[in-house]
């Protein structure tokens, strides 16, 4: 890689402690001089919220979470915090719940502080999400990035281990899609890296032992260096067919990026040596593909699209979407055939070490 970059660190506080995250948000409500805090947690995610603001006031509580954020739910949380004169918004929950404190700053300026619940990433980038009619559309902008990310590992205990292993796998998919993502250089290269690092050792922790804090711990830090990579970076091939998948065949997220990963990264390694040796490097192998595979079958991972609701039907229309956004800087070349070759291979779970010799 050459050592001629341009890139951007976004500035943002983190505060990372486990039992700690109802200490850290009230001394930041009070650093930040809030006196109107809106709370957004869905009504799952209440419990955990009400833990988290149990030392601050709070002026309004907001439950009305909806995932891929629907234009219709983000024009109600922007009325209503605008009815409440809310000078601060705290999101407690998922990627969904983070979405919409970020629909809510896009058009109030109001600034976030992240508390997140799974490994999804979204707290760390500035990249805001909205669904209208049935369309995903995303874009950037810094008003969107949370202030300050509150970590704390004790929230993450209740989320099942299946659900554990597809959301910390959405994080590794962040991580090894920057490694050839359009702005990729050798920083978030380096974050990507240790990201993998940290999501190998602390997911297969997560399933030994899902009450302990310890794999946890590894995967919340790992999941905030593979979002602040991928921020960095932008959108790889790997992104932008997950988010056909989600967008227009409305897969679940986490489970798609999951799946998804093998046969994108078994599509693009042998054509990015580089890449490919700092992954194998990070899992600790000698080849990225493997180490990614021996990590996956130790954790039980999601296998197949058709799992999750895709067909062969859908497998025309995808490939048609996704070939225009596939990225000039994809290192191997895009074409509708060997699209159409990585969905079927995804679609029935096939090896995807099939895709390396395309
Ligand atoms: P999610 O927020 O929809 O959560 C999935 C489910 O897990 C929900 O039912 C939620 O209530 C539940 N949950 C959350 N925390 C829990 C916990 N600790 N214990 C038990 N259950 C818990 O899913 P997600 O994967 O976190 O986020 C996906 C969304 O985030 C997508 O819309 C995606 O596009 C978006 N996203 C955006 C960015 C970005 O940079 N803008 C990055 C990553 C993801």
């Amino acid at each position: 890689m050459s050592l001629t970059f341009d890139h951007v660190t976004l500035g943002q506080r983190v505060l990372f402690g486990t039992g700690a995250a109802a200490a850290n948000l009230a001394a930041e409500v009070a650093r930040l001089g809030a006196e109107r805090v809106m709370v957004i947690a869905s009504d799952f995610e209440t419990g955990m919220a009400r833990t988290v603001a149990a030392g601050i006031e709070v002026a309004l509580w907001h439950h009305d979470v909806v995932m891929h954020v629907p234009l219709e739910t983000a024009e109600k949380a922007r009325a209503a915090a605008a009815g409440a004169g809310v000078d601060l918004l705290v999101c407690v929950g998922g990627g969904s719940t983070t979405g919409l404190a970020k629909a809510v700053a896009m058009t109030s300026r109001l600034p976030i502080i992240a508390v997140p619940t799974t490994y999804a990433g979204s707290e760390a980038t500035n990249v805001w999400g909205l669904t209208e009619a049935a369309r995903k559309t995303t874009g950037v902008d810094d008003a969107v990035l949370p202030v300050t990310v509150i970590y704390d590992a004790a929230l993450t205990l209740s989320l099942p281990v299946a659900l554990s292993v597809a959301s910390g796998l959405n994080g590794m998919a962040h991580c090894i899609d920057s490694m050839w993502a359009p702005r990729a250089d050798p920083i978030n290269a380096a974050l990507g890296a240790e990201g993998i690092r940290a999501l190998a050792a602390g997911l297969p922790l997560i399933t030994a032992d899902p009450a302990g804090t310890a794999g946890r711990e590894q995967a919340l830090y790992g999941a905030y260096l593979s979002a602040v990579a991928f921020a960095s970076a932008g959108s790889g091939l790997h992104h932008k067919i997950c988010h056909v998948l989600g967008g227009t065949f409305n897969l679940p997220h986490a489970q798609t990026h999951a799946t998804v990963l093998p046969y994108a990264l078994a599509f693009n390694a042998p054509h990015a040596p580089e890449a490919q040796a700092r992954i194998a490097a990070a899992f600790g192998t000698t080849d990225a593909l493997t180490g990614l595979q021996d990590l996956r079958k130790r954790l039980d991972a999601p296998q197949a699209l058709a799992d999750y609701g895709f067909t062969a039907d859908g497998i025309a229309e995808a490939a048609a979407i996704i070939l225009p956004a596939v990225p000039v800087s994809n290192p191997r070349p895009a074409t509708t055939e060997n699209l159409t070759r990585l969905l079927q291979a995804a679609l029935t779970g096939e090896d995807p070490a099939l895709l390396l010799d395309l």
